[in-house]
């Protein structure tokens, strides 16, 4: 499991629809609204 880093919810890595590659680091969100803001920074 790892966290979404734009609201804090646990999620788990297979099953994950939304992700992205940021400096080396995979993160995961939990809908696409938090994939969004996340891209937008
Ligand atoms: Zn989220």
């Amino acid at each position: 499991m790892t966290k979404d880093p734009v609201c804090g919810m646990e999620i788990d890595e297979k099953t994950a629809e939304f992700s992205t590659v940021k400096n080396g680091k995979k993160y995961y969100f939990c809908s696409e609204n938090c994939y969004n803001k996340f891209n937008k920074k």
